[in-house]
């Protein structure tokens, strides 16, 4: 690593950090490097391996407009087929000498005088120094076991889905499995293939929506490599119809209960016991908690070694899991599929800001920034999947490239300009979030339900209340009016940058 002051570093090698990089050189920075606190590139889609694991969004969206994969084999594509995809674009946008891997970012603090960010990093005395930052390390990158009673007793095996155990044999055993959002309803089809009995631990039953996943011809291949302009006019088909999606999962319209007749269709013809249906059917808005994209599922539960536990677990036993009624259901293993630690308060690691501001002090009853990328106080720091960017209806990638274009032009102006600090404005920022907080009101994931996208006392600082259009569109330009722009003072010694290579 350089002793010198970098342009940029970003933070984190997941699908974000290593789109800002690839904007970045496209723009000719090439003074960055990628802080990585693992071994290998991929963010969720390295740690998420466990069986079954893909995308519910069509593979034609979940990709960056800039790397078109002509090669897709499949409508929506496996954990594997999306690694290879984040791999083949880091090797051809050349990005391998700018890792750092085993790089563990554990503080920023910003010197105000310099107009630099000191960057502390586990293991290492002396603190990297960069022009800019770009915080890159992803909502869904901490996985741990959830809090339940008596988890520290149980005697088998524990697996959580972000950290899969590929070592671990399933045949013959019994498996329970707490959970059935996103993760577990991809897990329970594959487990019940392989072990001997599956116990599914459900705590709050979700929205089940067809997923029709077809292999991608052959032609279509050619005709996507051969003619750019195709694969690109059935990208923009995908995204206005997840558009169009949005005015039922958004905002809580009658289009919602046609949302809602789809699930209910969905669960009648598939699950054929009306007590199962019962148990099945959810009991909020759907949109509210994120929708369960598959065929799999229903069918999966109602095979003969699967079982649908409703009632609550009371603790966990050294031989299995207690449930509140006293029934104690014996695993050899017990998968979590329960989420991430997701940080919607305090910050992912510290931050110090202009005058020893601390922005997890700040963020403590919720975060909040201006559209998502930049925080008043904390200059020259960028941030991917920020505050209020989540979306319900359409590709994270869409606002990830909507949010990396944003960045790297406002590193270009920062470097350009030679600006010591770009500071967003705290009006411009508290006038942009009362918008947000007022908008949500009308949406469903503020509707009542428990989920990941709201804080304890309800704020929501995940989701974005609108169409991808129209977050597209405000990231469209870096209006300067937004910040403060300070200059490096005329006399100053230069900020030191130097090449990384
Ligand atoms: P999740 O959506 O947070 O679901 C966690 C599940 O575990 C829920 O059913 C939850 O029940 C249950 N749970 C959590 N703690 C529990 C406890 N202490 N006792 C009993 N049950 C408990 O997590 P996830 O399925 O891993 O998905 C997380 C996010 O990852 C998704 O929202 C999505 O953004 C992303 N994801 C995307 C895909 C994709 O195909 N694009 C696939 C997988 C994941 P409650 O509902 O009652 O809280």
């Amino acid at each position: 690593m350089t002793d010198k002051t970098l342009a940029v570093a970003i933070i984190g090698g997941g699908f974000a950090g290593i789109g800002a990089a690839i904007r970045l050189k496209q723009k000719g920075i090439r003074d960055f490097v990628i802080l990585e606190r693992g071994t290998a590139i991929g963010g969720t889609w390295r740690d998420n391996t466990y069986p079954g694991a893909a995308c519910d969004i069509p593979s034609r969206l979940y990709s960056y407009s800039f790397a078109p994969n002509p090669d897709w084999s499949h409508t929506y594509s496996g954990s594997n087929e999306i690694l290879g995809y984040i791999e083949a674009m880091t090797a051809e946008f050349g990005l391998g000498p700018h890792f750092r891997f085993g790089h563990t970012v554990t503080g920023l603090e910003f010197d105000e005088p310099a107009g630099e960010w000191e960057i502390a990093i586990d293991g290492r005395a002396d603190r990297l120094r960069a022009r800019t930052v770009v915080l890159a390390s992803g909502p869904l990158a901490n996985a741990g076991f959830p809090d339940i009673r008596g988890i520290e007793t149980f005697e088998g095996h524990k697996i959580h889905s972000a950290r899969w155990d590929h070592d671990y044999d399933f045949t013959g055993k019994r498996v329970a499995v707490v959970g059935t959002g996103a993760s577990a309803v991809q897990i329970i089809p594959e487990l019940v293939d392989r072990a001997a009995s599956v116990k599914v631990f459900q705590r709050t039953p979700g929205w089940v929506l067809p997923r029709v996943n077809r292999r991608t011809s052959p032609l279509t291949k050619e005709l996507y490599r051969r003619v750019p302009a195709a694969e690109s006019l059935a990208r923009r088909a995908w995204f206005y119809g997840h558009e169009s999606v949005a005015l039922g999962v958004v905002w809580n319209t009658p289009l919602t209960r046609v949302v809602e007749l789809v699930g209910r269709a969905q669960l009648r013809r598939q699950v054929k016991d009306p007590w199962l249906r019962r148990q099945l059917t959810p009991e909020f808005r759907a949109g509210c908690k994120r929708l369960l994209m598959t065929d799999d599922y229903y069918p999966a539960l109602q095979r003969e070694n699967c079982k649908l536990i409703t009632w609550p677990i009371a603790r966990i036993a050294p031989q299995g899991i207690r449930t509140a009624e006293g029934v104690e259901h014996q695993a050899d293993c017990i998968v979590f599929a329960t989420g991430f630690d997701v940080s919607k308060t305090g910050t992912p690691i510290p931050v110090i800001g202009r005058d020893g501001r601390v922005l997890a002090e700040e963020w403590a009853r919720g975060a909040f920034a201006y559209k998502s990328v930049a925080v008043s106080g904390y200059p020259n720091l960028f941030l991917t999947f920020g505050p209020n960017s989540g979306p319900g209806h359409n590709s994270a990638l869409v606002y990830m490239e909507a949010q990396i274009d944003y960045l790297t032009r406002a590193i270009g102006t920062i470097l350009d300009r030679d600006l010591r600090m770009l500071d967003v404005r705290r009006d411009r920022q508290d006038s942009y979030n009362a918008t947000m907080q007022r908008r949500l009101t009308g949406t469903t994931w503020n509707s009542g339900c428990r989920s990941w996208y709201l804080t304890e006392d309800g704020f929501n600082a995940t989701m974005y209340p609108g169409f991808a259009t129209q977050y597209v569109h405000q990231l469209r330009t870096v209006n300067l009016d937004d910040y403060t722009a300070v200059p490096v003072a005329a006399g100053a010694p230069k900020p030191r940058i130097a090449a990384v290579s």
